[in-house]
C-alpha cells in the first residue's frame, strides 16, 4: 500500500470530517473530472488521427446498486495510465497550488502558528512547515473550506460519503486498464485492471449510516436524477442512467368487460441533465441559482460568483457571452503564475479553456464563456491572436465589464465594495502599467478610504462634497488606515475642511502620480513638499521666517549631508517638531514599496526635513546653533530619525539613533 502525504492526509480528514456542510456535492465534483476528461479527449482527436471518436460517443454514465451500496460514475474520456492515477489521485492538489498558497499563508500566519509550531513535528522544508501550520487544528472551518475550494480536491470529496473509493481507468491508446483504491485514511493501493475501453469508472461504496447522517438515501434513482439536475443540468455531455419507466402490458383477447390496465415496469436509460448550454437561454429564463451552480460545477468554485451578466452579439459576428465575476480572489490572481482567460466554444463545443486574448489583465479575474459558432473549431492559439473577430469580441466583453462595474457601483453599492476589494487593486494596476491610458475607463470605478467620511469613496463623491475654493484631490499613501489618519500631515489637510483619501494598496502612489488629475484637479500626496495650501499672509509669514532662519537651516542640512536635499519650515506638523517630505516626481511611499522589491532599492526620493517653529523642540535647536555645534548635530540626527519613523521609513543607522537618545538623557 502507497502512502498518502502527510499533507494531504490532513486535509482528507479536515473534509472528510465533514467541512462541507453539503456533501451532496461530490456528485457534482465527479461528474465535473468526468466531463473534463471528455473534453481532454475531444481537443486531443481533433489533431491527433489515431483517436476515432465523434463528439456524438462521448457521455456520462451513472449507476448504483442499493445491495452493494455502491454509486458509480463513468465516462469514456481521456482516462488515465497506471502512473497518473499515481500522480492525480495520490497527493490532493499535486497542481502545487495547494503548496503555494500555504506558503502564502505561512507568511500571513506567521505570528499566529508560532504558538503550535512545537506541536507539529520538525522539518526543515519551508513550504512543508507552511503545509504543517496552515493545517494545524487552529485551522478554522472557514479556512479549510476555502483551502478545499482553492485547491480542487474534487475528486477527494467522494471520501465525503463513501468509506472506501475505487477508480478503474484506462488511458486513450492504452490496453492496460488500472485501478486505484483508497479509504481515504492512510493509503492506497494500484493493481492492473480491465476496462473494455478508455476511460475511467469512480466507483463509492457509501459509508453505513448514523444517527446524525444518512448516506442511504442516496442510493436511489430519485435523489441521484435530482442532485444532477441541481448540480450538473448544464454539463455538456450527457449523464445518463438506467431509470426505471412503466408501460402498459397489452389487453389480452379475452379480456373481460371490467379489464383494468395492467403496467409492468422496465429499465430505460436516459438523459438527465438539460444539455443545453445555459448561455443559449435567455437571461430572464434562467434563475440566479441556475447560474451559480453552473458557474460552481464549471468553474470549480466552492461559492456563488458575486455579479453574472451575458452578451448575445447578433450582427456581423454572431456570438454568446455568459460572465462571471466571482466573489473572492483565487488564491494565485496576483501571482505570475496565474492565468487568465474565458473558456472558448465554438456552438457549444470547447475548443479552449482559457482564452487569454478575450480578457484585458485588469479584468484578469472574470470567467466565463463565449460561445461563437462564426469561429473555425481547429483554431489555433496562434492563428487566434491574430483573429479580427477574436479582438472585436474581445472589446466588446471589455466594454461591457466596464459597463457592469459601473452599473453594480451605482445600484448595488455594498456588493460593489466587495468586489472592489477583491479586485480593485488589478484596477489601479490597469491605469499604471498602461501609463495612464486607461484612466478615463477606469478611474470612475475607483474606490478609496475617505479620512473625513470613514468610508469607501469614488473620485468623483470626493470633488462633489469638495468646498468650491478647494484646487487639488489629497490624498496619502501607507500602509496602514489607522496610521495614515494619524499623520500630522493628514491632519493639517483635514483640519483645513479637506478631506485626504487614505491608500493602503502598494499600487496607489504610483496609480496617483500616473494618472495625475481626475477632472481637472491636480492629485496630491500630503507628504509631497508643496501642497500650496497656505494663505498669502501664511506664505509671506514662513518666508520671513526662513529668511531669519536661514543659517541654522543650511548648518542642519550640511550636518545631514545627502540624506536630505532640504530643510525648512512647516506648518503642517500639528504636535511633531519636525517630519519627512519629498520634493520631485519620486515619493517617500514609492520608496518604501521599491525598496522592498528585488531589484527596485536604487529608487530615492528627494526628501526635506520640514520643521516645527512652534514646537518647544525648535528653540533647542536656535540655542544649539548659537552655543553648541555638536549638540545641534545631536539634535539634527534624532529630528531627522525620530521624523522617519513617524513615516514608517527605515532608519539610516538605529544604533547611533539610540545612543544620540541616550546622550540627550544623560
Ligand atoms: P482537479 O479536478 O481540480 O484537478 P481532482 O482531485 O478532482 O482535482 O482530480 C485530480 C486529477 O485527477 C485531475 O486533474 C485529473 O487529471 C485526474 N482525474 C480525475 N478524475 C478523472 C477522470 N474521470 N478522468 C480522467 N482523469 C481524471
Amino acid at each position: 500500500m502507497k502512502k498518502f502525504k502527510t499533507e494531504s492526509k490532513r486535509l482528507l480528514d479536515l473534509m472528510i470530517n465533514s467541512i462541507y456542510t453539503n456533501r451532496e456535492i461530490f456528485l457534482r465534483e465527479l461528474i465535473s473530472n468526468a466531463s473534463d476528461a471528455l473534453d481532454k479527449i475531444y481537443l486531443a482527436s481533433l489533431t491527433d488521427r489515431s483517436i476515432k471518436i465523434t463528439r456524438a460517443e462521448l457521455g456520462i454514465t451513472l449507476a448504483y446498486d442499493a445491495q452493494a451500496r455502491t454509486i458509480t460514475v463513468s465516462d469514456n474520456g481521456i482516462g488515465m495510465t497506471r502512473e497518473e492515477l499515481d500522480k492525480n489521485l495520490g497527493t490532493i492538489a499535486y497542481s502545487g497550488s495547494l503548496e503555494y498558497k500555504q506558503g502564502q499563508k505561512d507568511a500571513e500566519d506567521a505570528q499566529k502558528a508560532e504558538d503550535t509550531e512545537g506541536a507539529t513535528d520538525s522539518t526543515d522544508s519551508n513550504s512543508a512547515k507552511g503545509k504543517k501550520k496552515a493545517q494545524a487544528s487552529e485551522v478554522t472551518d472557514e479556512q479549510a473550506i476555502d483551502l478545499i475550494g482553492q485547491f480542487g480536491v474534487g475528486f477527494y470529496s467522494g471520501f465525503m460519503v463513501a468509506s472506501k473509493v475505487r477508480v478503474v481507468s484506462r488511458a486513450i491508446g492504452e490496453d492496460q486498464a488500472s485501478s486505484w483504491e483508497s479509504n481515504g485514511i492512510d493509503g492506497y493501493t494500484i493493481k492492473d485492471a480491465s476496462r473494455d475501453e478508455h476511460g475511467t469508472d469512480v466507483i463509492l461504496t457509501l459509508k453505513p449510516d448514523t444517527e446524525e447522517d444518512n448516506y442511504t438515501h442516496l442510493i436511489s434513482e430519485g435523489e441521484l436524477t435530482h442532485l444532477v439536475k441541481k448540480y450538473s443540468n448544464y454539463v455538456r455531455y450527457p449523464v445518463k442512467m438506467e431509470v426505471s419507466k412503466e408501460r402498459e402490458l397489452p389487453k389480452p383477447d379475452d379480456a373481460d368487460e371490467d379489464y383494468k390496465p395492467q403496467f409492468e415496469s422496465y429499465l430505460e436509460m436516459e438523459t438527465l441533465n438539460s444539455m443545453t448550454p445555459i448561455w443559449k437561454r435567455r437571461k430572464s429564463e434562467v434563475s440566479e441559482d441556475e447560474y451559480a451552480e453552473f458557474y460552481k460545477s464549471d468553474f470549480r468554485d466552492y461559492a456563488a460568483p458575486a455579479a453574472t451578466f451575458t452578451i448575445k452579439a447578433e450582427g456581423v459576428l454572431n456570438y454568446d457571452a455568459l460572465l462571471f465575476i466571482p466573489s473572492h480572489a483565487p488564491f494565485d490572481l496576483y501571482s505570475k503564475d496565474f492565468e487568465k482567460g474565458l473558456a472558448l466554444y465554438s456552438s457549444n463545443v470547447m475548443i479552449m479553456e482559457k482564452c487569454a486574448d478575450l480578457l484585458p489583465d485588469h479584468y484578469n479575474f472574470m470567467r466565463g464563456v463565449v460561445d461563437s459558432a462564426d469561429l473555425d473549431l481547429n483554431i489555433s492559439r496562434e492563428t487566434l491572436q491574430r483573429n479580427n473577430q477574436l479582438r472585436a469580441m474581445a472589446k466588446r466583453i471589455e466594454k461591457k465589464i466596464t459597463s457592469e462595474l459601473g452599473t453594480l457601483l451605482k445600484d448595488k453599492r455594498e456588493l460593489y465594495e466587495s468586489i472592489f476589494e477583491c479586485f480593485g487593486r488589478g484596477l489601479k494596476y490597469g491605469i499604471y502599467t498602461s501609463y495612464g491610458a486607461l484612466k478615463d475607463t477606469l478611474a470612475d470605478l475607483l474606490l478609496y478610504y475617505s479620512a473625513k467620511e470613514e468610508k469607501l469613496i469614488t473620485l468623483r463623491e470626493y470633488l462633489d462634497a469638495a468646498p468650491s475654493e478647494q484646487e487639488a484631490i489629497y490624498y496619502a499613501a501607507g500602509e496602514d488606515e489607522k496610521l495614515l489618519a494619524k499623520m500630522p500631515m493628514v491632519k493639517s489637510v483635514l483640519a483645513r475642511g479637506y478631506d485626504v483619501l487614505l491608500c493602503t494598496h502598494d499600487v496607489d502612489d504610483f496609480c496617483m502620480s500616473i494618472m495625475g488629475s481626475y477632472d481637472d484637479k491636480p492629485l496630491k500626496n500630503v507628504a509631497g513638499a508643496d501642497l500650496g495650501l497656505e494663505s498669502e499672509e501664511e506664505k509671506k509669514e514662513a518666508e520671513d521666517k526662513s529668511k531669519e532662519y536661514g543659517e541654522l537651516f543650511s548648518a542642519m542640512q550640511e550636518i545631514l549631508s545627502d540624506k536630505v536635499v532640504k530643510v525648512a519650515l512647516s506648518s503642517r506638523l500639528a504636535d511633531m517638531p519636525a517630519g519627512i517630505s519629498a520634493e520631485g516626481p519620486i515619493s517617500l511611499e514609492m520608496e518604501r514599496i521599491m525598496a522592498a522589491m528585488p531589484d527596485g532599492g536604487g529608487m530615492k526620493s528627494e526628501r526635506v526635513l520640514e520643521l516645527n517653529v512652534e514646537h518647544p523642540a525648535f528653540a533647542k535647536l536656535v540655542e544649539a546653533k548659537a552655543a553648541d555645534t555638536e549638540r545641534l548635530a545631536l539634535l539634527t540626527n534624532v529630528l531627522y530619525n525620530q521624523a522617519l519613523m513617524v513615516e514608517g521609513l527605515p532608519l539610516a543607522d538605529p544604533i547611533e539613533f539610540a545612543e544620540a537618545i541616550g546622550q540627550l538623557l544623560s
